[in-house]
């Protein structure tokens, strides 16, 4: 089986214990470990795989608490580097009533921009399931180290798949954005996009047109997640579509769903060899909507990821309960 590494932001979220209210207004906020790729590691690992996350944090009290808190969920750290060029990047988020959220991100640049190419693990990097998202891709040194590390996994036979993950508050040129985001589509195997992703990165409000244009250069997969209505997968050069159901559950916070579906998607993928087809498509689908469902049941990102195991026993449950209404009914 293939190593998964992500590379990207691991940063504070400080999530307010005031729902429904203007973040101006919050008084009590408590820090959780965030970035969406730090959360895809922790997913896929949790899934069962080998799974790494390359970063860094600043060399301050906020940092030493993101490396504690994914030692604290097994990951391995030995990758995350410490700079004191900048410190730990944070980001303020508020939660609505439904479990959305809205951003206020502190960095400038945060260390995790500063992340240079020469510091790439290549031992690591090599032959390996490498995942990426956008908001480490605006002019710093990382979106550089992006490219190096892209090419060098494409070219040891590797797998590269982007979640763009948009954060537009983060970008005052959003067409820049758009573009960024479309430079890197080409180089990747897989895109995984939400619904309301889909218009902004291709300029196309038709949902069928738009994925068939993110078809482009290496993409075989496109993922296609619907919050509480589930997710789909589309396969290149094929007119197939899979889809899977979500999961009912109460939501109290959304943070983390989307990374937590793709981190197990990858691990799946990877026991599977990276081969999707009608024999597996809506299995691999439906681990992923479980997996996120959890998550979206308690607070915080990367401490709400469920285990193999708990999604396993979750998805019987779930099962169990519809086969008894079905006889019942
Ligand atoms: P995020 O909120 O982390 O950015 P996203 O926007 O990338 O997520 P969504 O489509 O909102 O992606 O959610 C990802 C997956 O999480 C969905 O495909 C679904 O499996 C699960 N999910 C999200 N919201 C809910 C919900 N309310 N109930 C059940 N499952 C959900």
């Amino acid at each position: 089986m293939k190593k998964i590494v992500s590379f990207g932001e691991l940063l504070i979220d400080f999530i307010p214990h005031e729902k429904e209210t203007r973040l101006k207004e919050v008084n009590n906020f408590t820090k959780h470990a965030g970035g969406a790729p730090a959360n895809v590691s922790v997913a896929a690992y949790k899934n069962g795989s080998d799974s790494y996350f390359v970063g860094q944090v600043g060399n301050d009290s906020f940092g030493e608490f993101l490396i504690d808190e994914l030692n604290n969920q097994g990951l391995n750290t030995n990758y995350i580097l410490k700079t004191s060029e900048a410190n730990t990047s944070l980001a303020f988020v508020t939660l609505a009533k439904n479990g959305e959220r809205d951003f206020v991100f502190y960095r400038n640049p945060g260390a995790d921009q500063l992340y240079k190419i020469q510091d790439l693990p290549k031992e690591l990097l090599e032959g390996s399931i490498f995942h990426f998202c956008s908001v480490s891709l605006d002019d710093y040194p990382i979106k550089d180290a992006h490219f190096a590390a892209i090419n060098y996994v494409r070219e040891t036979n590797g797998f590269i798949s982007f979640d763009p993950n948009l954060r537009i508050s983060l970008w005052n040129d959003l067409e820049k954005y758009r573009s960024v985001i479309n430079d890197f589509i080409p180089l990747s195997d897989l895109i995984k996009v939400s619904d309301d992703e889909l218009e902004f990165i291709t300029g196309i409000k038709d949902q069928n047109k738009a994925i068939k244009a993110l078809f482009v250069g290496n993409v075989k997969y496109v993922i296609l997640t619907l919050g509480k209505e589930g997710s789909r997968i589309y396969l290149n050069g094929t007119d197939e579509v899979y889809e899977a159901k979500s999961f009912k559950v109460i939501p109290v916070d959304t943070t983390g769903a989307g990374d937590a579906f793709i981190g197990t998607f990858l691990s799946e993928l990877n026991k599977r060899k990276l081969i999707i087809d009608k024999t597996n498509a809506e299995e691999i689908l439906t681990i992923s909507n479980a997996t996120a469902a959890l998550v979206t049941t308690k607070y915080g990102g990367i401490v709400s990821i469920p285990n193999y195991i708990e999604v396993k026993e979750f998805i019987k449950n779930k099962w169990i309960k519809r086969l008894n209404w079905y006889l019942s009914s």
